[in-house]
């Protein structure tokens, strides 16, 4: 080895051992008799000193290293007289006997240092070097540390793990595919997985009765914080279970991972049915680490002349509690923020609950103190607190008013990161009306069962029809979800039919899965996890791409690798692609 130790180490008990040491040259300082060198390799950071007493040759060597080096530095190690505690090597220093310079490097375009001075255009032009920096590094050995802890309590769970193709047919998950030309098969493509979706279940076929995966699935949709084109899942799948038992089970593998990783042990998950989380919280994924559930008014707020509310489908608010001292500018603020157009909402009604049990509201000219103190009584509210209320239809309402109890939750601090609040989201509608394309949708998947009490109202009222389908959520982030899956061929061919399909289209895309269907399909079901999130949130951070090694940017696109590119002439003919029609 060119090394004895790592650059983070050594200690007291090291003094006086002969020591050689290989990294990165952090930073250099020249103090004219003496150079100091900091070495860094992913294990930390040691001090070494060039004494021109000692040897003049080798400090003026050191005094040339420029920034980012690489060096391997001999000496002996000795105790440092003015300790650095925030350094694991900082009661130690290496009195240098040799130094080679391994490499040389330009200087980088931005510090390697945690608090960077460059950009994040430039740092993922660049991302090899911003792998370098502590933040970054420590967040890829986190996910390697998740990773391990995944595969630990799935393997202990009689988990396989069954590798499954990237080139394959679509499988629907509500996102368009990436498509791969195949040059043996002219005019021909392939699609990218969505998801390992129907591969999982012809495991189940198969007999493989606990199948996970820790998977590259790629959507082609629009970019945020939360999603990359390609990501990465923990897949799973289970034979001769109910809905209980994949809740649990992977209950176990959420509180595993924040025991192993974070030290937290999390309490039992709410369950919340789908119908609540968006009666009470707007969403279907809420965030729990505070209260403010809302209250529908209509009863008691319609037919008193205030067209806004009388018109309404829903008028619905909710009680901020402690907020009733807010001023006019945050109030003017939050109205802002509901008529944005991303929120939509056409205005802001409130009602300050004063501390002399009086009433200030933005609709005193329609409503008296009588009727605001019945609102007030409603919403469990008292002295300082502030009622916040929209009124419209029914879906754009709860959405907005969900948008403003986050907002609010924000201004009062209390969506804390160090707080975790898990719940389970469960009977989702099995079906969601495409308004563009006048049909139905399927909510999860199309191999979602419906609830068998439900199965005739697929003909009747195909909306009203709730699906063995669940989420895992924690603190308004949807790190999973999944479903017991249909295993019957007539059903699979039912749920198509909701879906659109002709039995000829539902032959020729999905035959395989009806066929083997008709061979001894066992009940199945299972969830897959958005692995990239889950790194995220016990990281303590919402954006996933600083937990990917290379990750892609807003639009999609590589910008160290600069692509998507074109390809050449040649390569398209061989494809059999023209792109001049
Ligand atoms: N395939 C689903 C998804 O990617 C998860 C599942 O139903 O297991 O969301």
């Amino acid at each position: 080895m060119l090394r004895t130790h790592t650059c983070g180490e050594l200690s007291i008990s090291d003094i006086d051992n002969e020591v050689r040491l290989c990294g990165w040259n952090q930073k250099s300082r020249d103090l004219g008799g003496m150079t100091f060198i900091d070495i860094r390799d992913r294990y930390g950071i040691t001090q070494v000193v060039f004494n021109m007493d000692v040897d003049e040759g080798l400090c003026k060597k050191a005094r040339k290293l420029g920034r980012e080096y690489v060096i391997c530095v001999e000496g002996k190690v000795i105790e440092r007289s003015n300790k650095n505690k925030k350094l694991k090597t900082g009661d130690i220093e290496i009195i240098a006997k040799g130094l080679k310079i391994l490499n040389e490097s330009k200087t980088p375009p931005f510090t390697i240092e945690d608090n960077t001075d460059g950009g994040e255009d430039l740092r993922m032009q660049y991302r090899y070097l911003d792998l370098r920096r502590g933040p970054i590094k420590r967040n890829i050995e986190l996910r390697h540390q998740v990773l391990q802890e995944t595969r630990k309590y799935l393997d202990r769970e009689g988990f396989l793990d069954i590798e499954t193709p990237s080139l394959i047919k679509s499988t629907p998950e509500g996102a368009r595919d990436f498509v791969v030309p195949s040059r043996m098969n002219p005019g021909e493509f392939y699609a990218l997985p969505q998801s390992p979706q129907t591969f999982k279940q012809l495991l189940m076929v198969s007999g493989f009765d606990k199948y996970f995966q820790i998977v590259k699935c790629f959507r082609d949709e629009d970019l945020r914080a939360d999603r990359q084109p390609e990501f990465t899942q923990i897949d799973c799948e289970m034979s001769f279970v109910e809905q209980a038992d994949v809740l649990q089970t992977f209950e176990g593998l959420i509180k595993h991972l924040f025991a192993a990783v974070k030290n937290i042990s999390l309490d039992e998950f709410k369950t919340i049915c789908y119908d609540e989380a968006m009666q009470y919280y707007g969403t279907d994924k809420p965030d729990l680490r505070f209260g403010m559930p809302f209250k529908e008014m209509n009863e008691l707020c319609q037919n008193n002349g205030f067209n806004v509310f009388d018109k309404a489908e829903l008028v619905v608010g909710f009680n901020a509690n402690g907020c009733g001292t807010y001023s006019r500018k945050n109030l003017d603020a939050l109205t802002n923020f509901v008529i944005r157009p991303q929120i939509g909402a056409k205005g802001l009604v409130y009602v300050k609950c004063n501390e002399d049990g009086s009433y200030k509201s933005s609709v005193d000219k329609f409503f008296d103190q009588n009727a605001l103190a019945n609102w007030a009584k409603a919403m469990n509210a008292k002295e300082g607190d502030l009622l916040l209320i929209l009124a419209g239809t029914k879906g754009q309402t709860r959405k907005a008013l969900g948008e403003l109890r986050l907002e609010i939750g924000n201004r009062e601090g209390l969506r804390d990161n160090n707080k975790f609040a898990p719940l389970w989201i469960t009977d989702f509608p099995l079906l969601d009306w495409d308004e563009e394309e006048n049909r139905w949708n399927a909510m999860h998947h199309p191999f979602t069962s419906p609830k068998e009490e439900d199965i005739p109202l697929m003909d009747t009222d195909p909306g009203k029809v709730k699906a063995n389908a669940y989420d895992m959520v924690i603190n308004g982030v949807e790190l999973g979800g999944g479903s017991i899956r249909i295993h019957k061929k007539t059903l699979q061919q039912k749920m198509f039919n909701c879906l659109g399909f002709t039995e000829e289209e539902a032959q020729s895309q999905f035959g395989f899965l009806l066929n083997a269907f008709e061979y001894g399909a066992p009940p199945h079901g299972g969830i897959a996890f958005g692995f990239d999130r889950i790194t995220a949130m016990l990281g303590g951070k919402e954006s996933i791409r600083e937990f990917i090694a290379f990750p892609k940017n807003n639009a999609g696109r590589d910008v160290m690798l600069n692509t998507p590119s074109a390809i050449s002439e040649r390569q398209l003919k061989e494809l059999g692609i023209n792109l001049s029609c």
